[in-house]
């Protein structure tokens, strides 16, 4: 078999190929940081992070990108409305260049509290405003935009098969539609230049040859994802709701600048779900990583009960699922830890989990396949290289876990340094006496090449 995935582009199951092999070029849409993400949101990016582990497992040498949308993602998908970022900070108080700081670092710290690795390359959509300015000015040139009062749009109506990424119905889109369009001709038709209001004074605003304001939200990706990774490169991703809008609008852009459709592959992760709907920052009511950490939560619980689901199915959340994850989790750690040191993998273990990776990174089965490995009677030594092996691609850091040592109070270990000394001094019977009382206060001496350890007794 070799690596199948589910291209939403194609609606089909496809098998991978990078274009130009070994490399994978790899972009994916990051946060708009105007709020904390969610935990729906870093449920995109566990999937993504699965998705490149895969790839490096596979042998390919991955380019991943990830940019940060830090201007131009306005409220409404319809162009109106205002700038996430300005109505961010209004709601904080800080500047909306602080919040986009703020934000920008606690989701990457965030992410390594799950074992996401980093991208290759950051990119800030405000350290672009150049390179969009140039897409917007290409798309110009080639005949496929047009001024309104607010700003510079494209006009969809010039591509013949706008919207196939997301199979939509133009003509009912257009029959029913009932919202306001303004000067905007047609409803699918979007924003690439956003004038600066008259009335309004900006944080963020820039010259460019239509006047003075701010790039449209989906311009971003395809000058920054062609900037880094090429006018055609092999998987863009991003979590399912891109499909209508932001993906149909990116590849629209590539269509007319570059005559592609930008990425080969087009991967969407479903979403997370809260008592049925989907989780969102704008609902004003959503999980943070932080208040899983508050309940006393690994980080990488939340992992292990993301992998719990094809990356394709809605996941719903609840503490009872949490709860089953976290002890799910500890058993495998505590399991892992016990078997000591890795020996030689299990070959027939390896080709099972290969092929459960092979489709379409399933990894509910692939944990499936670490209870059949914990239950067998294979020696220890080749459970623990064979769930190291599997762990590159889980990324459940479970050759760094070890079962956290208790904090040991400073007056036992006080007593424990009295003991110490008086053997050092052959006084047998205050050395006695302090393991009497050590042991009476609940805890052992145990005497290692290391030296002494105290540890708490064993009920
Ligand atoms: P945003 O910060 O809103 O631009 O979203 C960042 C990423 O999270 C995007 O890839 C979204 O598609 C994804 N996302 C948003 N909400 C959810 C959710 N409830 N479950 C999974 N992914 C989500
Ligand atoms: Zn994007």
């Amino acid at each position: 078999m070799t690596l199948h995935l589910f291209d939403t582009y194609a609606r089909q199951e496809r098998p991978f190929a990078p274009l130009e092999p070994p490399k994978v070029r790899l972009y994916a849409c990051g946060p708009t940081v105007y709020n904390y993400q969610h935990i729906g949101n870093y449920r995109t990016y566990i999937f993504e992070d699965v998705l490149r582990r895969a790839l490096e497992y596979c042998g390919y040498e991955v380019h991943h990108v990830v940019n940060i949308t830090d201007v131009g993602h306005l409220t409404s998908d319809a162009d109106t409305g205002e700038d996430k970022m300005e109505s961010g900070s209004r709601r904080t108080g800080m500047t909306a260049w602080e919040i986009a700081e703020l934000y920008t670092r606690d989701f990457q710290q965030k992410l390594e509290w799950l074992n996401v690795l980093a991208p290759h390359v950051w990119c800030r959509a405000t350290d672009h405003i150049d390179d969009q300015i140039a897409a917007v000015a290409q798309i110009e040139e080639k005949g496929y935009t047009y001024r309104t009062v607010d700003g510079i749009y494209f006009d969809t109506s010039r591509l013949d098969d706008y919207g196939y990424l997301a199979r939509l119905d133009i003509a009912g889109l257009q029959g029913g539609q009932r919202v306001d369009l303004g000067e905007k001709r047609k409803v699918t038709d979007f924003a690439l230049w956003k004038f600066s209001p008259e009335d309004e004074q900006r944080q963020m605003e820039w010259d460019s040859p239509w006047g003075k304001g701010f790039p449209g939200w989906h311009i971003e990706c395809t000058a920054m994802s062609a900037k880094y990774l090429g006018s055609h490169f092999d998987i863009h991703c991003g979590g399912e709701d891109h499909i209508p809008v932001h993906h149909t609008n990116e590849i629209a852009q590539a269509q007319a600048c570059y005559d592609t459709r930008l990425a080969e592959f087009w991967l969407h992760g479903a979403f997370l779900q809260l008592d049925g709907e989907k989780m969102s920052k704008s609902s004003g009511d959503f999980l943070r990583l932080e208040s899983l950490v508050e309940k006393g939560y690994d980080p990488l619980v939340y992992r292990f009960f993301c992998l719990g689901a094809r990356y394709r199915a809605k996941l719903s959340f609840t503490w009872e699922s949490i709860d089953g994850a976290a002890t799910a989790l500890n058993r495998l750690r505590s399991a892992a830890h016990g078997w000591g040191e890795p020996g030689a993998a299990d070959e027939a273990c390896i080709a099972q989990f290969k092929e459960r990776v092979e489709d379409d990174l399933n990894m509910p089965r692939v944990l499936a396949l670490c209870w059949d490995l914990v239950a067998s009677d294979l020696p220890d030594a080749v459970k623990k290289a064979t769930l190291l092996h599997f762990d590159q691609v889980m990324g459940l850091g479970l050759a760094e876990w070890a079962p956290q040592e208790e904090e040991i109070p400073a007056e036992i270990q006080a007593m424990a340094a009295k003991r110490q000394q008086a053997r050092a001094d052959k006084d047998w019977a205050v050395a006695d006496q302090m393991r009497d009382e050590i042991a009476a206060a609940g805890y052992e001496v145990e005497d290692t090449p290391d030296g002494p350890r105290v540890r708490p007794l064993k009920s």
